[in-house]
């Protein structure tokens, strides 16, 4: 059946539908950037706090803010706002859950104005945002708020109707504060280090262009809470749609699909009230950093280590290479000894099994998480991940090889060519200037290690450089199999 309001009630008793009287649900949040992630992350503890009696004040108003969220628009009105979040277990079972806690839609290039009443109403007392990182309107070079935007320089005019984020939120705050109601906390749930500081730079950026008191009066009242979220969520495929349909009987035009695990550590800085988040299994903390970091070294830096090596080993799937257990080894010996090592405590975290449940993760073969995207941005990603790790052990005298090799197999990646002649296809703004340095080094083995824009002063450590040299070495002359034998062995 079509899922909406009504059929939701008829479903197979291993759906689990909202159990809580949806009529009864108020806004409370309003959200920019309704897409995967948020339908199965943010929306799904809601979800459990509303199934558990609480939080009905707290309902969550989407809200699109581009043009191509009009097929969102179209699907969640066609079902109440309904939609199916399908957690997807390694041994192919699928755990549906029909999620209720989205209440209402908004598609602001139909109507901005409603949106923004919307968001300056009393009742809406956060506004949350996944709208990626492109959202944020970072200039790609200086980091700074790009004013340029042709969209944010149409949003400056006054009494403009607004495009952007900026000008939606920006305009809410300032009836806000002309009518004399408290602001909203904006939350921003992007997989973005520091997402709450970011936030308030790049909003406070934008209202100062437009009005440097309204610029102080935000940055003086609104809160920003960093926030660290981790669930994989792939994009929904038609394949999805009709294996949900086949099994559970559900007709649902947008349903969302990801993994068992999830996590959100939050920081307590709210300035009107919050969810009791807490209850469902949220990390509410005072400092969100020791987390940002153990994800950054932890998981990030080993999708690293598997992303290089694998490709050249011949995988083009995640799972499969993280269930080689030569792979695993490796991945476990570069968390235990080089990446753990580095990190403060981390309240409230058992690393041990935070390391098993990535390993985990990354075999989970229904995910299909491909080799090729772990590869790509990698001289945005290494100097954020892996080279943090590096610099603190060499600090440290500790133990490096496995980290440093992880440099080594990306260096040889971007030669372009594989073990078997084959072309690699290098996805990196840098790719011309990479591949030309790591050309090079057959002869010159540190010529990748030149560039002191990615590497700082690493290529000036003998420690560092002796040992990635081994690794290039081992590369060029017994290929990536043979040198994870030996470094594992080591
Ligand atoms: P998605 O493509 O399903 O949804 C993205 C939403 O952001 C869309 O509604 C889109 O219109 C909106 N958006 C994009 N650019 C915008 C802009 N400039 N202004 C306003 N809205 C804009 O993507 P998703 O999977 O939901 O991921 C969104 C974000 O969530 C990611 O970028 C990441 O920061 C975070 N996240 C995703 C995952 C994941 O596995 N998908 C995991 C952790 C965190």
């Amino acid at each position: 059946v079509a899922l909406n309001a009504k059929t939701v009630r008829r479903l197979p008793d291993e759906v689990v539908v909202p159990g809580y009287d949806r009529s009864r649900v108020t806004v409370g949040i309003v959200h920019l950037g309704v897409g995967g992630f948020h339908r199965a992350h943010q929306a799904m503890y809601l979800d459990r706090l509303m199934a558990a009696g609480e939080a009905l004040d707290w309902g969550i108003c989407g809200v699109g803010v581009l043009p191509a969220d009009r097929a969102m628009a179209d699907a969640l009105a066609a079902q109440d706002h309904l939609y199916t979040l399908v957690v997807k277990h390694p041994d192919g079972r699928y755990e549906p859950r029909v999620i209720g806690s989205i209440v209402d839609y908004l598609f602001a290039p139909d109507d901005p104005e409603a949106v923004i009443e919307k968001l300056a109403a009393p009742a809406t007392r956060i506004v949350s945002l996944t709208v990626t990182e492109g959202g944020y309107n970072l200039h790609h070079v200086t980091g700074q708020f790009a004013a340029d935007n042709p969209d944010v320089q149409h949003d400056l005019v006054p009494g403009v109707a607004p495009k952007t984020s900026f000008g939606l939120i920006v305009e809410a705050l300032a009836r806000r504060r002309d009518r004399g109601i408290a602001p909203f906390t904006v939350m921003s749930c992007d997989n973005l280090q520091g997402n709450g500081d970011l936030s308030r730079r790049v909003f406070t950026a934008f209202a100062r262009l437009r009005d440097p008191q309204l610029a102080d009066w935000i940055d003086a009242n609104v809160r920003f809470p960093n926030s660290m979220v981790d669930r994989i969520t792939p994009v929904t495929t038609d394949a999805d749609r009709a294996e949900i349909a086949r099994r559970f009987g559900v007709e649902d035009r947008w349903p969302v699909v990801c993994e068992p695990f999830t996590q959100w550590v939050l920081a307590d800085d709210f300035g009107a009230g919050r969810p009791g988040y807490e209850k469902v299994g949220v990390q509410v903390v005072d400092d969100v950093e020791p987390y940002e970091l153990m994800k950054l070294r932890l998981l990030n830096a080993s999708h690293q280590a598997l992303a290089y090596f694998g490709h050249l080993a011949g995988y083009r799937l995640v799972d499969r290479a993280a269930a080689d257990p030569l792979f695993a080894t490796f991945l476990r010996q570069y968390m235990d000894r080089e990446g753990t090592p580095t990190l403060a405590p981390v309240p409230g975290v058992d690393l041990d099994a935070y390391q098993a449940s990535l390993l985990e993760r990354f075999a989970n073969p229904e995910v299909r998480d491909t080799i090729a995207r772990l590869c790509a941005e990698s001289s945005d990603r290494i100097p954020k991940w892996v080279l943090p790790v590096i610099r603190a052990q060499l600090k440290a005298g500790g133990p490096i090889d496995h980290a440093t090799a992880v440099v080594a197999s990306w260096a040889r990646y971007a030669e372009g060519v594989d073990e078997q002649g084959e072309q690699i296809t290098v996805v990196d703004p840098l790719a011309d200037r990479l591949t030309a340095a790591a050309k090079r080094q057959r002869s010159e083995p540190l010529a990748f290690l030149a560039d002191r824009s990615i590497f700082g002063d690493l290529i000036d450590d003998e420690r560092f450089t002796a040992s990635y040299r081994a690794t290039l070495d081992s590369l060029h002359t017994v290929g990536a199999r043979a040198t994870l034998e030996g470094l594992v062995a080591g």
